[in-house]
Protein backbone atom coordinates (compact mmCIF):
# COMPACT_ATOMS: atom_id res chain seq x y z
CA UNK A 1 0.00 0.00 0.00
CA UNK A 2 1.49 3.13 -0.40
CA UNK A 3 1.95 5.86 2.53
CA UNK A 4 -1.56 7.59 1.87
CA UNK A 5 -1.08 11.19 2.99
CA UNK A 6 -4.49 12.95 3.55
CA UNK A 7 -3.40 15.33 6.20
CA UNK A 8 -1.54 18.39 5.43
CA UNK A 9 1.87 18.52 5.85
CA UNK A 10 5.10 20.21 5.98
CA UNK A 11 8.82 19.85 6.49
CA UNK A 12 10.98 20.81 9.50
CA UNK A 13 14.66 20.68 8.30
CA UNK A 14 17.26 20.82 11.37
CA UNK A 15 21.18 20.59 11.16
CA UNK A 16 22.55 18.01 13.10
CA UNK A 17 25.72 17.81 15.07
CA UNK A 18 28.10 15.19 13.91
CA UNK A 19 31.35 14.19 14.85
CA UNK A 20 33.71 12.29 12.40
CA UNK A 21 32.87 8.13 14.07
CA UNK A 22 28.86 9.44 13.86
CA UNK A 23 29.65 10.50 10.45
CA UNK A 24 31.85 7.43 9.95
CA UNK A 25 28.38 5.07 10.90
CA UNK A 26 26.20 7.38 9.16
CA UNK A 27 28.17 6.56 5.63
CA UNK A 28 28.09 3.47 5.67
CA UNK A 29 24.32 2.60 6.58
CA UNK A 30 24.24 5.39 3.58
CA UNK A 31 26.21 3.18 1.07
CA UNK A 32 24.28 -0.10 2.97
CA UNK A 33 21.06 1.89 1.82
CA UNK A 34 22.01 2.30 -1.20
CA UNK A 35 23.57 -1.19 -1.95
CA UNK A 36 19.82 -2.25 -1.06
CA UNK A 37 17.92 0.28 -3.05
CA UNK A 38 19.84 -0.70 -6.40
CA UNK A 39 19.06 -4.33 -5.69
CA UNK A 40 15.33 -3.68 -5.10
CA UNK A 41 15.04 -1.59 -8.40
CA UNK A 42 17.38 -4.64 -10.26
CA UNK A 43 14.64 -7.07 -9.09
CA UNK A 44 11.78 -4.46 -9.91
CA UNK A 45 12.78 -3.67 -13.21
CA UNK A 46 13.30 -7.76 -13.92
CA UNK A 47 9.56 -8.34 -12.86
CA UNK A 48 8.79 -5.47 -14.85
CA UNK A 49 10.49 -6.77 -17.90
CA UNK A 50 9.14 -10.55 -17.12
CA UNK A 51 5.99 -8.92 -17.20
CA UNK A 52 6.15 -7.15 -20.14
CA UNK A 53 6.99 -10.56 -22.22
CA UNK A 54 4.29 -11.89 -20.78
CA UNK A 55 1.11 -12.94 -23.50
CA UNK A 56 -1.36 -11.66 -20.19
CA UNK A 57 0.14 -8.81 -20.23
CA UNK A 58 0.03 -7.92 -23.71
CA UNK A 59 -3.86 -9.24 -23.97
CA UNK A 60 -4.31 -6.67 -20.81
CA UNK A 61 -2.65 -4.10 -22.93
CA UNK A 62 -5.16 -4.35 -25.44
CA UNK A 63 -8.09 -4.32 -23.67
CA UNK A 64 -10.68 -0.88 -23.38
CA UNK A 65 -9.48 1.45 -20.60
CA UNK A 66 -12.21 -0.19 -17.50
CA UNK A 67 -12.53 -2.11 -14.31
CA UNK A 68 -11.68 -5.15 -16.53
CA UNK A 69 -8.42 -3.95 -18.11
CA UNK A 70 -7.19 -3.09 -14.58
CA UNK A 71 -8.03 -6.05 -12.58
CA UNK A 72 -6.41 -8.39 -15.67
CA UNK A 73 -3.54 -5.78 -14.84
CA UNK A 74 -3.85 -7.25 -11.53
CA UNK A 75 -3.41 -10.86 -12.19
CA UNK A 76 -0.78 -10.04 -14.16
CA UNK A 77 0.89 -8.04 -11.33
CA UNK A 78 0.19 -10.73 -9.06
CA UNK A 79 1.68 -13.78 -10.98
CA UNK A 80 4.76 -11.75 -11.53
CA UNK A 81 4.74 -10.44 -7.70
CA UNK A 82 5.38 -6.82 -9.13
CA UNK A 83 3.92 -5.24 -6.21
CA UNK A 84 5.48 -2.79 -3.73
CA UNK A 85 4.58 -5.56 -1.10
CA UNK A 86 5.89 -8.09 -2.97
CA UNK A 87 9.28 -5.66 -3.10
CA UNK A 88 9.28 -5.21 0.80
CA UNK A 89 9.76 -8.82 1.11
CA UNK A 90 12.38 -8.77 -1.30
CA UNK A 91 13.92 -6.32 0.50
CA UNK A 92 13.61 -8.24 3.68
CA UNK A 93 15.33 -11.25 2.32
CA UNK A 94 18.27 -8.89 1.47
CA UNK A 95 18.55 -7.89 4.84
CA UNK A 96 19.45 -11.32 6.04
CA UNK A 97 22.96 -10.22 4.74
CA UNK A 98 25.72 -7.72 6.12
CA UNK A 99 23.55 -4.39 4.95
CA UNK A 100 20.98 -5.77 8.18
CA UNK A 101 23.30 -4.72 10.28
CA UNK A 102 22.93 -1.03 9.23
CA UNK A 103 19.51 -0.52 7.76
CA UNK A 104 16.58 -1.35 9.99
CA UNK A 105 13.39 -2.84 8.50
CA UNK A 106 11.32 0.27 8.66
CA UNK A 107 13.63 1.85 6.07
CA UNK A 108 14.97 -0.56 4.22
CA UNK A 109 10.95 -1.09 3.13
CA UNK A 110 10.77 2.64 2.30
CA UNK A 111 13.69 2.18 0.15
CA UNK A 112 11.78 -0.44 -1.33
CA UNK A 113 8.85 1.17 -1.97
CA UNK A 114 10.89 4.06 -3.89
CA UNK A 115 12.43 1.68 -6.31
CA UNK A 116 8.97 0.19 -6.49
CA UNK A 117 8.04 3.67 -7.71
CA UNK A 118 10.74 4.07 -10.12
CA UNK A 119 10.44 0.99 -11.85
CA UNK A 120 6.72 2.15 -12.11
CA UNK A 121 7.74 5.20 -13.57
CA UNK A 122 9.51 3.36 -16.32
CA UNK A 123 6.30 1.13 -16.48
CA UNK A 124 3.76 4.09 -17.40
CA UNK A 125 6.32 5.09 -19.19
CA UNK A 126 6.27 8.42 -17.37
CA UNK A 127 10.24 7.95 -17.18
CA UNK A 128 12.49 6.74 -20.50
CA UNK A 129 14.81 5.26 -17.98
CA UNK A 130 15.82 4.72 -14.41
CA UNK A 131 18.91 5.04 -12.37
CA UNK A 132 20.88 2.97 -10.18
CA UNK A 133 22.53 5.06 -7.46
CA UNK A 134 26.10 5.70 -8.11
CA UNK A 135 29.02 5.11 -5.21
CA UNK A 136 28.27 7.96 -3.06
CA UNK A 137 25.38 9.42 -4.79
CA UNK A 138 22.89 7.89 -1.34
CA UNK A 139 21.73 11.06 -0.24
CA UNK A 140 18.47 10.57 2.04
CA UNK A 141 17.14 7.67 3.73
CA UNK A 142 13.71 7.56 5.54
CA UNK A 143 11.59 5.71 8.64
CA UNK A 144 8.04 4.97 8.03
CA UNK A 145 6.71 6.06 11.65
CA UNK A 146 7.87 8.17 14.42
CA UNK A 147 8.24 4.81 16.39
CA UNK A 148 10.72 2.60 15.09
CA UNK A 149 14.00 3.13 13.05
CA UNK A 150 14.85 6.49 11.70
CA UNK A 151 12.79 8.63 14.29
CA UNK A 152 13.09 11.94 16.37
CA UNK A 153 12.92 11.44 20.15
CA UNK A 154 13.20 13.76 23.18
CA UNK A 155 14.99 16.32 21.23
CA UNK A 156 17.15 14.27 19.60
CA UNK A 157 17.91 12.54 15.89
CA UNK A 158 17.99 8.89 16.90
CA UNK A 159 18.39 6.00 14.98
CA UNK A 160 19.32 2.36 16.25
CA UNK A 161 22.31 3.11 18.68
CA UNK A 162 23.38 6.28 16.60
CA UNK A 163 21.82 9.62 18.64
CA UNK A 164 22.29 13.32 16.90
CA UNK A 165 21.93 16.14 19.02
CA UNK A 166 20.35 19.46 16.53
CA UNK A 167 22.87 21.84 15.67
CA UNK A 168 20.82 25.01 16.74
CA UNK A 169 21.57 28.53 16.86
CA UNK A 170 18.61 30.47 18.98
CA UNK A 171 15.22 29.57 19.49
CA UNK A 172 14.20 29.48 15.79
CA UNK A 173 10.72 29.94 15.67
CA UNK A 174 9.85 28.01 12.33
CA UNK A 175 11.73 24.48 14.39
CA UNK A 176 10.08 25.01 17.07
CA UNK A 177 6.76 25.02 15.39
CA UNK A 178 8.61 21.92 14.13
CA UNK A 179 8.92 20.14 17.05
CA UNK A 180 6.03 21.31 18.61
CA UNK A 181 3.85 19.57 15.98
CA UNK A 182 3.05 15.62 15.10
CA UNK A 183 5.62 13.96 13.40
CA UNK A 184 4.88 11.62 10.91
CA UNK A 185 8.35 10.25 10.34
CA UNK A 186 11.76 11.30 9.68
CA UNK A 187 13.95 11.37 7.00
CA UNK A 188 17.81 11.64 7.25
CA UNK A 189 19.17 14.14 4.89
CA UNK A 190 23.12 14.86 3.35
CA UNK A 191 24.18 17.12 2.06
CA UNK A 192 28.01 17.84 0.34
CA UNK A 193 29.30 21.30 0.47
CA UNK A 194 32.69 21.87 -0.57
CA UNK A 195 33.82 18.40 -0.62
CA UNK A 196 32.13 18.18 3.09
CA UNK A 197 29.20 16.03 4.07
CA UNK A 198 26.54 18.09 6.27
CA UNK A 199 23.41 15.98 7.74
CA UNK A 200 19.86 17.19 8.62
CA UNK A 201 17.19 15.81 10.08
CA UNK A 202 14.15 16.87 8.20
CA UNK A 203 10.92 16.35 10.52
CA UNK A 204 7.51 15.35 8.29
CA UNK A 205 5.54 17.00 10.57
CA UNK A 206 1.43 17.08 10.22
CA UNK A 207 -0.15 20.47 9.78
CA UNK A 208 0.22 23.72 8.35
CA UNK A 209 4.09 25.45 8.55
CA UNK A 210 4.76 28.63 10.76
CA UNK A 211 3.32 31.87 9.39
CA UNK A 212 5.96 34.32 10.19
CA UNK A 213 3.52 37.54 12.09
CA UNK A 214 5.37 39.69 9.91
CA UNK A 215 4.64 38.07 6.70
CA UNK A 216 0.71 39.90 6.90
CA UNK A 217 -2.03 38.65 4.90
CA UNK A 218 -3.94 40.81 2.98
CA UNK A 219 -7.70 40.05 1.53
CA UNK A 220 -7.69 41.86 -2.29
CA UNK A 221 -8.01 39.68 -5.26
CA UNK A 222 -4.68 39.50 -7.18
CA UNK A 223 -4.39 38.85 -10.83
CA UNK A 224 -1.20 37.92 -11.56
CA UNK A 225 0.54 37.68 -14.89
CA UNK A 226 3.77 35.52 -15.24
CA UNK A 227 5.82 35.64 -18.39
CA UNK A 228 9.59 33.76 -18.88
CA UNK A 229 11.44 36.98 -17.15
CA UNK A 230 8.74 39.19 -15.64
CA UNK A 231 5.53 39.06 -13.06
CA UNK A 232 2.97 41.33 -13.43
CA UNK A 233 0.80 41.77 -10.25
CA UNK A 234 -2.56 43.60 -9.78
CA UNK A 235 -4.60 44.13 -7.08
CA UNK A 236 -7.81 46.58 -6.31
CA UNK A 237 -5.00 49.80 -4.97
CA UNK A 238 -1.28 48.55 -6.34
CA UNK A 239 0.33 47.49 -9.18
CA UNK A 240 3.26 46.20 -9.85
CA UNK A 241 5.34 44.79 -13.34
CA UNK A 242 9.00 43.25 -12.15
CA UNK A 243 11.54 41.15 -13.44
CA UNK A 244 10.55 37.62 -11.98
CA UNK A 245 13.91 36.43 -10.45
CA UNK A 246 16.21 38.40 -12.77
CA UNK A 247 19.26 37.87 -9.80
CA UNK A 248 19.89 34.55 -11.22
CA UNK A 249 20.42 35.29 -14.16
CA UNK A 250 23.91 36.76 -13.86
CA UNK A 251 25.11 34.01 -12.88
CA UNK A 252 24.73 31.90 -15.98
CA UNK A 253 27.71 32.92 -17.80
CA UNK A 254 29.61 31.79 -15.19
CA UNK A 255 28.03 28.51 -14.99
CA UNK A 256 28.69 28.18 -19.02
CA UNK A 257 32.10 28.60 -18.30
CA UNK A 258 32.63 25.79 -15.74
CA UNK A 259 30.63 23.00 -17.69
CA UNK A 260 32.58 23.88 -21.27
CA UNK A 261 35.76 23.51 -18.77
CA UNK A 262 34.55 20.18 -17.39
CA UNK A 263 33.66 18.95 -20.68
CA UNK A 264 37.78 20.14 -21.90
CA UNK A 265 38.69 18.30 -18.80
CA UNK A 266 36.46 14.96 -19.77
CA UNK A 267 38.12 15.32 -23.07
CA UNK A 268 41.48 15.56 -22.38
CA UNK A 269 41.30 12.77 -19.37
CA UNK A 270 39.55 10.26 -21.51
CA UNK A 271 40.90 10.75 -24.72
CA UNK A 272 40.27 7.13 -25.97
CA UNK A 273 36.18 7.90 -25.43
CA UNK A 274 35.95 10.23 -28.37
CA UNK A 275 35.93 9.71 -32.25
CA UNK A 276 38.57 11.47 -34.20
CA UNK A 277 35.60 13.91 -35.15
CA UNK A 278 34.88 14.64 -31.54
CA UNK A 279 31.97 12.70 -31.20
CA UNK A 280 31.44 10.20 -27.90
CA UNK A 281 32.03 6.50 -29.23
CA UNK A 282 28.81 3.81 -28.41
CA UNK A 283 28.62 1.44 -26.04
CA UNK A 284 30.42 1.14 -22.62
CA UNK A 285 33.29 2.63 -21.30
CA UNK A 286 35.55 3.84 -18.53
CA UNK A 287 36.24 7.33 -17.61
CA UNK A 288 39.06 8.99 -15.67
CA UNK A 289 38.63 11.77 -13.57
CA UNK A 290 41.86 14.51 -12.54
CA UNK A 291 42.01 16.02 -9.60
CA UNK A 292 41.88 19.25 -11.45
CA UNK A 293 38.09 18.00 -13.41
CA UNK A 294 36.79 16.91 -9.16
CA UNK A 295 37.42 20.34 -8.14
CA UNK A 296 35.90 22.16 -11.37
CA UNK A 297 33.06 20.09 -10.70
CA UNK A 298 33.14 20.86 -7.01
CA UNK A 299 32.50 24.25 -7.87
CA UNK A 300 29.77 24.43 -10.27
CA UNK A 301 27.81 22.08 -7.76
CA UNK A 302 28.31 24.49 -5.54
CA UNK A 303 27.28 27.69 -7.40
CA UNK A 304 24.36 25.26 -8.41
CA UNK A 305 23.55 24.95 -4.86
CA UNK A 306 23.78 28.65 -4.09
CA UNK A 307 21.43 29.33 -7.42
CA UNK A 308 18.83 27.17 -5.97
CA UNK A 309 18.93 28.29 -2.37
CA UNK A 310 18.76 32.08 -3.99
CA UNK A 311 15.50 31.01 -5.71
CA UNK A 312 14.35 29.76 -3.33
CA UNK A 313 14.32 33.09 -0.97
CA UNK A 314 13.75 35.11 -4.19
CA UNK A 315 10.70 32.67 -4.66
CA UNK A 316 9.25 32.97 -1.40
CA UNK A 317 9.64 36.67 -0.89
CA UNK A 318 8.18 37.51 -3.93
CA UNK A 319 5.32 34.98 -2.67
CA UNK A 320 4.71 36.78 0.85
CA UNK A 321 5.41 40.37 -1.20
CA UNK A 322 1.65 39.13 -3.12
CA UNK A 323 -0.05 37.92 -0.04
CA UNK A 324 0.39 41.08 1.49
CA UNK A 325 -1.37 42.55 -0.78
CA UNK A 326 -4.13 39.53 -0.84
CA UNK A 327 -4.99 36.16 -0.43
CA UNK A 328 -6.99 35.46 -3.38
CA UNK A 329 -4.99 34.98 -6.23
CA UNK A 330 -5.99 34.41 -9.83
CA UNK A 331 -3.64 33.50 -12.71
CA UNK A 332 -3.31 31.62 -16.67
CA UNK A 333 -2.28 28.53 -16.16
CA UNK A 334 0.96 28.27 -18.06
CA UNK A 335 1.89 25.70 -20.16
CA UNK A 336 5.18 25.75 -18.79
CA UNK A 337 6.42 22.80 -21.02
CA UNK A 338 5.55 25.12 -24.13
CA UNK A 339 7.00 27.92 -22.19
CA UNK A 340 10.33 25.87 -22.13
CA UNK A 341 10.28 25.32 -25.17
CA UNK A 342 10.39 28.69 -26.29
CA UNK A 343 12.35 30.42 -23.94
CA UNK A 344 14.60 27.31 -22.35
CA UNK A 345 17.26 28.49 -19.95
CA UNK A 346 15.34 31.41 -18.59
CA UNK A 347 12.58 29.25 -17.39
CA UNK A 348 14.68 26.77 -16.22
CA UNK A 349 16.46 28.95 -14.33
CA UNK A 350 13.61 30.88 -12.82
CA UNK A 351 11.15 28.24 -12.51
CA UNK A 352 7.88 29.93 -12.86
CA UNK A 353 6.21 26.68 -12.01
CA UNK A 354 7.39 25.66 -8.84
CA UNK A 355 6.88 29.32 -8.07
CA UNK A 356 3.30 29.04 -8.61
CA UNK A 357 3.22 25.90 -6.69
CA UNK A 358 4.56 27.11 -3.78
CA UNK A 359 2.20 30.33 -3.91
CA UNK A 360 -0.74 27.86 -4.76
CA UNK A 361 0.69 26.31 -1.08
CA UNK A 362 1.29 29.66 1.05
CA UNK A 363 -1.99 30.59 -0.13
CA UNK A 364 -3.66 28.21 1.46
CA UNK A 365 -1.83 27.93 4.82
CA UNK A 366 -2.91 31.54 4.85
CA UNK A 367 -6.75 30.95 4.22
CA UNK A 368 -7.00 32.05 0.96
CA UNK A 369 -6.58 30.58 -2.96
CA UNK A 370 -4.79 30.82 -5.93
CA UNK A 371 -7.31 29.98 -8.97
CA UNK A 372 -5.26 28.88 -12.43
CA UNK A 373 -7.86 29.36 -15.32
CA UNK A 374 -7.22 27.85 -18.74
CA UNK A 375 -5.73 30.59 -21.26
CA UNK A 376 -7.50 28.68 -24.04
CA UNK A 377 -10.90 29.86 -23.14
CA UNK A 378 -9.68 33.41 -21.45
CA UNK A 379 -6.94 34.36 -24.14
CA UNK A 380 -6.91 37.44 -21.57
CA UNK A 381 -3.37 38.39 -23.75
CA UNK A 382 -6.04 38.68 -26.54
CA UNK A 383 -8.90 40.15 -25.12
CA UNK A 384 -9.80 43.74 -24.06
CA UNK A 385 -12.70 44.73 -21.59
CA UNK A 386 -14.82 46.54 -24.39
CA UNK A 387 -15.32 42.29 -25.92
CA UNK A 388 -12.64 42.89 -28.74
CA UNK A 389 -10.12 40.16 -29.21
CA UNK A 390 -7.35 40.71 -31.59
CA UNK A 391 -4.14 38.50 -31.59
CA UNK A 392 -1.53 39.80 -30.58
CA UNK A 393 2.31 38.72 -31.99
CA UNK A 394 4.72 38.21 -28.68
CA UNK A 395 6.17 41.13 -29.89
CA UNK A 396 3.38 43.66 -29.35
CA UNK A 397 4.29 44.75 -25.77
CA UNK A 398 1.44 47.49 -25.55
CA UNK A 399 -1.99 46.87 -25.25
CA UNK A 400 -3.68 49.41 -27.44
CA UNK A 401 -7.68 48.96 -28.80
CA UNK A 402 -9.74 50.75 -30.64
CA UNK A 403 -11.63 51.79 -28.10
CA UNK A 404 -8.95 53.75 -26.45
CA UNK A 405 -7.46 51.31 -24.14
CA UNK A 406 -4.06 51.64 -23.35
CA UNK A 407 -1.50 49.59 -21.04
CA UNK A 408 1.26 47.61 -21.22
CA UNK A 409 0.43 43.56 -21.78
CA UNK A 410 1.54 42.01 -19.14
CA UNK A 411 -0.16 44.30 -16.43
CA UNK A 412 -3.44 44.15 -18.66
CA UNK A 413 -3.66 40.70 -18.24
CA UNK A 414 -3.24 40.30 -14.96
CA UNK A 415 -5.84 43.34 -14.44
CA UNK A 416 -8.29 40.76 -16.38
CA UNK A 417 -7.02 37.81 -14.15
CA UNK A 418 -8.91 39.37 -11.51
CA UNK A 419 -12.05 39.59 -13.14
CA UNK A 420 -12.33 35.77 -14.15
CA UNK A 421 -15.23 34.51 -12.17
CA UNK A 422 -17.76 31.70 -11.69
CA UNK A 423 -17.60 27.74 -12.75
CA UNK A 424 -17.21 28.74 -16.45
CA UNK A 425 -14.21 30.85 -15.35
CA UNK A 426 -15.17 33.48 -17.98
CA UNK A 427 -14.21 36.95 -18.00
CA UNK A 428 -16.72 39.54 -16.38
CA UNK A 429 -16.33 42.33 -18.72
CA UNK A 430 -18.79 44.34 -16.82
CA UNK A 431 -16.71 43.94 -13.79
CA UNK A 432 -13.66 44.75 -15.16
CA UNK A 433 -15.31 48.18 -17.18
CA UNK A 434 -16.25 49.14 -13.95
CA UNK A 435 -13.13 48.84 -12.04
CA UNK A 436 -10.92 50.29 -15.62
CA UNK A 437 -13.30 53.45 -14.82
CA UNK A 438 -12.95 53.72 -10.82
CA UNK A 439 -9.12 54.57 -11.54
CA UNK A 440 -7.58 51.20 -12.70
CA UNK A 441 -6.30 52.44 -15.72
CA UNK A 442 -4.10 55.22 -13.88
CA UNK A 443 -2.93 52.63 -11.93
CA UNK A 444 -1.91 50.43 -14.43
CA UNK A 445 -0.33 53.59 -16.08
CA UNK A 446 1.56 54.16 -13.07
CA UNK A 447 2.98 51.14 -12.73
CA UNK A 448 4.12 50.73 -16.19
CA UNK A 449 5.88 53.51 -15.96
CA UNK A 450 7.65 52.71 -12.57
CA UNK A 451 8.80 49.66 -13.88
CA UNK A 452 10.11 51.42 -17.07
CA UNK A 453 11.84 53.99 -14.77
CA UNK A 454 13.20 51.30 -12.17
CA UNK A 455 14.56 49.08 -14.67
CA UNK A 456 16.92 52.36 -16.41
CA UNK A 457 18.18 53.02 -13.34
CA UNK A 458 19.07 49.62 -12.63
CA UNK A 459 20.31 49.81 -16.38
CA UNK A 460 18.35 47.04 -17.38
CA UNK A 461 15.10 47.39 -19.52
CA UNK A 462 13.84 44.37 -20.54
CA UNK A 463 12.18 44.84 -23.85
CA UNK A 464 8.94 42.84 -22.73
CA UNK A 465 8.24 46.35 -20.71
CA UNK A 466 8.05 48.60 -24.06
CA UNK A 467 9.57 51.77 -23.86
CA UNK A 468 8.86 54.92 -21.99
CA UNK A 469 8.96 56.93 -25.70
CA UNK A 470 5.81 54.33 -26.16
CA UNK A 471 4.07 54.94 -22.90
CA UNK A 472 4.30 59.28 -23.75
CA UNK A 473 3.18 58.74 -26.73
CA UNK A 474 0.09 56.47 -26.35
CA UNK A 475 -0.75 56.83 -23.06
CA UNK A 476 -0.14 60.85 -22.04
CA UNK A 477 -3.35 60.96 -19.79
CA UNK A 478 -1.48 58.23 -17.08
CA UNK A 479 1.90 59.89 -16.99
CA UNK A 480 2.52 60.81 -13.20
CA UNK A 481 5.33 63.48 -12.79
CA UNK A 482 8.23 61.16 -11.90
CA UNK A 483 10.79 62.05 -9.45
CA UNK A 484 13.93 60.80 -11.32
CA UNK A 485 14.28 61.99 -14.35
CA UNK A 486 13.26 59.73 -17.27
CA UNK A 487 15.28 60.81 -20.18
CA UNK A 488 17.89 58.20 -20.18
CA UNK A 489 17.81 56.36 -22.89
CA UNK A 490 17.12 52.88 -21.93
CA UNK A 491 19.62 49.54 -22.81
CA UNK A 492 17.52 47.16 -23.92
CA UNK A 493 18.65 43.81 -22.46
CA UNK A 494 19.07 40.69 -24.50
CA UNK A 495 15.17 39.85 -24.64
CA UNK A 496 14.31 39.93 -27.67
CA UNK A 497 10.89 39.71 -29.07
CA UNK A 498 10.63 36.30 -30.09
CA UNK A 499 7.93 35.21 -32.14
CA UNK A 500 7.30 32.60 -30.79
CA UNK A 501 3.10 32.32 -29.69
CA UNK A 502 3.08 30.70 -26.22
ZN1 LIG B 1 -11.11 47.69 -26.33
Amino acid sequence: MPRSQPTPTFITEIPLQVNPVEEQVLLVRLEAGRQLYNACLGEALKRVRLMRQSKAHARARKMPPGKERTRAFNVVNQEFHYSEYALHAYATRIRHSWIGEHIDSNTAQTLATRAFKASQRLLFGRAKRVRFKGKNQMDSLEGKTNKQGIRWAKGSFVWGDLKLSPLLKSNDPVILHGLNSRIKYVRLVRRKYNGKNRFYAQLVNEGKPLQKPSNSIGTDTIGLDLGPSTIAIVGSQEARLSLFAAELGDKTRQVRRLQRQIDRQRRANNPQNYNPNGTIKPGKKQWHKSQRQRRTETRLANIHRRLAAHRKSLHGRMANDILRQGHTIKTEKLSYRAFQKCFGKSVGLRAPGSFVSRLKQKAENAGGRLEEFPTRTTALSQTCHCGRREKKSLSQRVHQCRCGVVAQRDLYSAFLARFVEGEEQLLSIKQAQKVWSEGAERLLGSAWQQALINSQLNGRVPSSFGKLSELERVAPNVLVEATESPNVVPRVGGESGKGCEC
